[in-house]
C-alpha cells in the first residue's frame, strides 16, 4: 500500500494523522455492491464504523443505504446524500427527541429494541399524525464467536427484544395504529470471521419469520444486520469475501417472493481503507523490554485499549533495514493500556521514524477522544498527497 513516494509525502505532514485510501474504499464498495446485486440484496452502511464526510459521500454514491444508531447519525446520513427511504435507525436508547427527528425526516425504518420503545414510537407518531415504519430487533441468542465486548446477540446482552417478549410485541403491534410493521431485524456482533455463525443466524431468522407469519403478520423485510469481519493480519489491499458471505444467506435463509433481505455492514466496507500514521518520539531500550513511544496513542485509536484488538504495526522509514529488534509499541497517554502491541519484531527503529498502524478505517477515527487534552486527530486523503 505504501510506496516510497507516499513516505516522502508523509514526511511533510504533521503527525499523527489518519490516511484514507479512497481508491481502495471504492474497490471494496464496488465488490460488495456487485455481489449484493446478484441476489437483489439491500445493503445499508453502518455509519458508526466511520462517519468521515468524504467516506460517507463515497459510500452513498454506490447506492448503499445507511444504518444509524443515533439521531445525529440519521441527520448526518441524509446531509451526506443518503436517501431517507434507505435509512434505518437502531439503538437500545432512542430518546424522544431522536425519534421525533427521524419521524420528521421520514426514514425507512426504526429497528425497535423493546416493547416500551414500540409504544413510545406509536405515541410520538400519533402526535404527528404519521405512520412510523418499524422492524423488531430480535435477540436470537446466537453466539458470534467474537470478542465478548463486541458480542450483541446473546441473552445476556442489552440489545434487541428477547424471544419471550414476542407474544407481547405481537399484541402491541396489533393495537398500534400509527405503526406499520415491516419485518424483523438482527445484529449479533462484530468482527465475525467464522462464517458458520451466519448460517446459525439464518436458521434462527427462519424460525422467527415462521412464528410471525403463522400469526398472520406479513414480513416484507428480513434484516440480518452486519458483523462481517476483516483480516487484520493482512492489511494490504484486502477486500472481504462478499461473495462467500452473501452465498450463505442465499443458501440458508428462507425468503418469500414478497420479501426483501437487508444487510448492515460497517467494518467490512471501511476497515482496510485507512491507516494511522505516527512518528516515533522515543526509543527506550531496557533490561526486560524495549519500548517504541509513538506520537499516536489510545486517544487516536482506542481499539487495542478497549478490546485488545490487533492492528499490524509497520515501520515505514526502515523498510530496507535488516536488523530486527522486539519492541512494545506504545502511545504517550498516561494509561498502561495505551499500547498497540507487545514484543513486536520490527526493523531497528530510531527517533523520528514514521510508523503506520494498519486497518484502522473502522472504529478508529470515530472513537478518537481529547483525553489528556490531546488535540483532535486530523485526516489526509490519497488524492491530496498524490
Ligand atoms: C454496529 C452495527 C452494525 C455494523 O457492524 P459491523 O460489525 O461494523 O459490520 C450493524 N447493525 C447495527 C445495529 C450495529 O449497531
Amino acid at each position: 500500500m505504501f510506496s516510497p513516494k507516499n513516505i516522502a509525502q508523509f514526511a511533510e505532514i504533521e503527525t499523527p494523522f489518519y490516511y484514507y485510501d479512497l481508491e481502495l474504499l471504492k474497490k471494496t464498495l464496488e465488490a460488495c455492491a456487485n455481489e449484493a446485486k446478484a441476489y437483489k440484496y439491500h445493503v445499508h452502511y453502518a455509519l458508526k464504523a466511520n462517519f468521515n464526510e468524504n467516506v460517507l459521500k463515497t459510500i452513498q454514491e454506490f447506492g448503499f443505504g445507511a444504518d444509524c444508531v443515533s439521531g445525529a447519525e440519521v441527520e448526518k446520513a441524509i446531509e451526506c446524500g443518503f436517501s431517507p427511504n434507505k435509512v434505518v435507525f437502531a439503538g437500545v436508547g432512542k430518546s424522544d427527541k431522536e425519534i421525533n427527528k427521524a419521524l420528521d425526516l421520514d426514514i425507512f425504518a426504526f429497528n425497535v429494541e423493546s416493547v416500551q420503545e414500540l409504544e413510545v414510537i406509536n405515541e410520538l407518531a400519533k402526535a404527528k399524525s404519521k405512520i412510523a415504519q418499524v422492524a423488531l430487533r430480535i435477540n436470537p441468542n446466537v453466539d458470534a464467536h467474537t470478542h465478548a465486548n463486541i458480542t450483541t446477540g446473546l441473552d445476556e446482552n442489552k440489545f434487541g427484544i428477547n424471544s419471550w417478549d414476542l407474544p407481547l410485541c405481537a399484541s402491541v403491534l396489533r393495537n398500534s395504529e400509527n405503526i406499520k410493521f415491516l419485518g424483523i431485524h438482527f445484529h449479533i456482533g462484530s468482527q465475525i470471521t467464522n462464517l458458520e455463525v451466519f448460517k446459525h443466524l439464518c436458521i434462527k431468522v427462519n424460525e422467527f419469520s415462521a412464528w410471525f407469519e403463522e400469526r398472520g403478520f406479513t414480513l416484507k423485510v428480513l434484516n440480518v444486520g452486519g458483523g462481517l469481519g476483516i483480516d487484520y493480519m493482512n492489511p494490504n489491499n484486502q477486500i472481504p469475501d462478499f461473495k462467500e458471505y452473501f452465498k450463505i444467506f442465499a443458501e440458508f435463509l428462507n425468503v418469500g417472493p414478497h420479501q426483501e433481505v437487508h444487510f448492515e455492514l460497517g467494518r467490512a466496507l471501511v476497515g482496510q481503507c485507512a491507516s494511522l500514521i505516527s512518528r516515533v518520539l522515543y526509543v527506550k531500550l531496557g533490561r526486560k523490554k524495549n519500548f517504541i513511544i509513538l506520537d499516536a496513542g489510545m486517544t487516536e485509536l482506542m481499539r487495542p485499549a478497549l478490546y485488545q484488538a490487533y492492528h499490524q504495526v509497520e515501520n515505514l522509514t526502515r523498510i530496507d533495514v535488516e536488523k530486527t529488534v522486539k519492541y512494545d509499541v506504545v502511545g504517550p497517554i498516561c494509561e498502561s493500556t495505551d499500547s498497540f502491541g507487545k514484543e513486536i519484531l520490527l526493523a531497528e527503529t530510531q527517533r523520528g521514524d514514521l510508523f503506520a498502524i494498519r486497518s484502522t478505517g473502522a472504529y478508529g477515527e470515530v472513537m478518537a477522544s481529547n483525553y489528556n487534552l490531546r488535540p483532535s486527530i486530523v485526516h489526509v486523503y490519497d488524492n491530496e498527497v498524490k
